[in-house]
């Protein structure tokens, strides 16, 4: 996201905190845009992103090939409350602290792998 993106929009919650109207137009269009916008996840580490395109040029720390030896990859099943692990069932409300763990059920064996969000 863009700076401008971002300072245009802290100006829009400081109008609506000392609740002056929005006249600006494209201040309005730009709040809708962040409001529909939803946030993207990495599916092996949890990092955080409002664009897929930036989350996925990036490298990640928790690749299964090694630290930064792959990209991050798209978690398809978009924002959740919370996230279950797909082996273990184990829940979290952080994707980030939940692929931090290694999984007593993962598929190459017993925490030799980290725990994996279902969709
Ligand atoms: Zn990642
Ligand atoms: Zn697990």
């Amino acid at each position: 996201m863009s700076s401008f993106g971002i300072h245009t929009l802290d100006i829009c919650k400081q109008q609506r905190k000392s609740r002056h109207l929005i006249r600006v137009g494209t201040c309005i269009i730009l709040l809708k845009n962040i409001f529909i916008m939803a946030n993207f996840y990495c599916e092996y580490c949890g990092t955080k992103s409002a664009r897929v395109a930036s989350l996925v040029s990036g490298y990640c720390p928790r690749h299964p090939n090694g630290p930064n030896k792959g990209k991050h990859k798209l978690f398809e099943g978009g924002e959740k409350t919370a996230y279950t692990c797909k082996y273990c069932g184990i829940n979290n409300r952080n994707l980030s602290s939940l692929t931090s763990g290694y999984c007593p059920r993962h598929p190459s064996g017993p925490n030799k792998g980290r725990h994996a969000p279902a969709l």
